[in-house]
């Protein structure tokens, strides 16, 4: 855990939520004073649903249901004992403005956690209730993602001066919230899913020569390196290009920074960059740059579920129907490929021509 300078925003949204938390907690020992169960409604979230073709309001931040919580239900007791338990740490840590992860919260009760999940749960449960976000409740990540280009900007005091040699790799601030003072001359933001990608763009000093900011996730991005985009997309007014594998999880990793997961759909509005474009690599990518088939890996029975199952979210046909073409058609020819591929022409193959001809050639959905 860790104590850290505040801004005066933090400060009343701590003020606010310690007021709701206090409320909450009142009204259920009012409840069990008086005899009777507490009742605690909790909202269900979806950023998609499995009706390509119906009129539906995923992502739209509307509510689709809601858990109806009492001490009447063993499951019920287990899950309000977790939430009350976690909200009890939640309370302290904002009132020692301190910050903590979500697997060091696991740690301070791991028998009646028994599995981290658990714990992942109430703190959504809890957020939903407080209609907060995670950062809102001090629970932070360790932050896994990296940035490099043509940027400068401070996370409270700490100067991040990524301009000053734009190959250089730096930790996305985990504290997204006191990012202030952004300065670029970017053109775009590239965003690769893979740390190997990265490190192979900073070895061919791409942002030198193309005037960009690199982000990476490193797989599935955590919740800073999702607000951090969104930050920089809406500050700085520049277009967002997104480079995954062709495979079912490169999919399903854009469609993260696009549209949120379903996990914390709670939240989406805060964390999805819908100005994100798909850059590549795409299914028809493989002819078009003259990938040899013995770079193509056959579809596993594994990826060919995910992509049927992916074919059918609602978002893909209402908003990036030619997504989906692409998606189809991987199903389609049965394979998939990484962006190491590229490399079978040369090493810097994928800086020096691959995403030159993208951008260029605006060859982007
Ligand atoms: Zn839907």
């Amino acid at each position: 855990m860790e104590g850290k300078w505040m801004s005066s925003q933090s400060q009343s949204t701590n003020f606010h939520l310690l007021a709701k938390i206090k409320e909450f907690t009142r009204s259920i020992v009012t409840d069990l004073s008086n005899g009777q169960s507490p009742v605690i409604l909790i909202h269900r979230f979806r950023n998609h649903c499995t009706s390509p073709n119906s009129n539906c309001f995923c992502g739209f931040n509307l509510p689709c249901g809601k858990d109806v919580l009492t001490l009447c239900r063993e499951s019920h007791v287990h899950r309000i004992d977790v939430m009350l338990r976690v909200l009890l740490i939640v309370q302290k840590l904002l009132q020692e403005n301190r910050h903590c992860s979500k697997r060091d919260i696991y740690y301070m009760h791991p028998s009646v956690f028994s599995d981290q999940s658990v714990v992942d749960h109430a703190i959504n449960d809890i957020c939903v209730l407080m209609q907060c976000s995670r950062h809102n409740l001090n629970v932070v990540s360790a932050g896994k993602g990296l940035v490099m280009g043509w940027i400068r900007f401070f996370e409270g005091k700490r100067l991040f001066d990524c301009i000053s040699s734009p190959n250089k790799v730096h930790p996305i601030p985990v504290h997204v919230e006191e990012v202030k003072d952004i300065i670029s001359v970017a053109h775009y933001i590239l965003v690769v899913e893979k740390e190997s990608v990265f490190e192979r763009l900073a070895n061919d000093q791409f942002c030198s020569a193309n005037h960009c900011i690199v982000i990476t996730g490193r797989g599935y991005p955590d919740i800073p390196t999702r607000r951090f985009l969104r930050l920089l997309v809406e500050d700085l007014h520049l277009p967002a290009y997104c480079l995954v594998d062709c495979d079912p999880y490169g999919f399903d990793i854009l469609t993260t920074y696009r549209f949120g997961s379903m996990q914390m759909a709670y939240d989406t509005k805060h964390l999805r960059v819908p100005e994100i474009q798909w850059l590549g690599a795409y299914p028809s990518d493989a002819e078009r740059y003259f990938i040899p088939k013995q770079c193509l890996l056959s579809l596993t029975a594994e990826d060919k579920r995910k992509l049927e199952a992916m074919l059918l979210r609602c978002y893909l046909q209402r908003d990036v129907p030619q997504w989906r073409l692409e998606l189809k058609m991987m199903l389609e020819k049965g394979v998939k490929f990484e962006i190491e591929a590229l490399s079978v022409h040369a090493l810097s193959f994928l800086s020096m021509s691959y995403l030159p001809s993208k951008i260029q050639g605006k060859m982007i959905i």
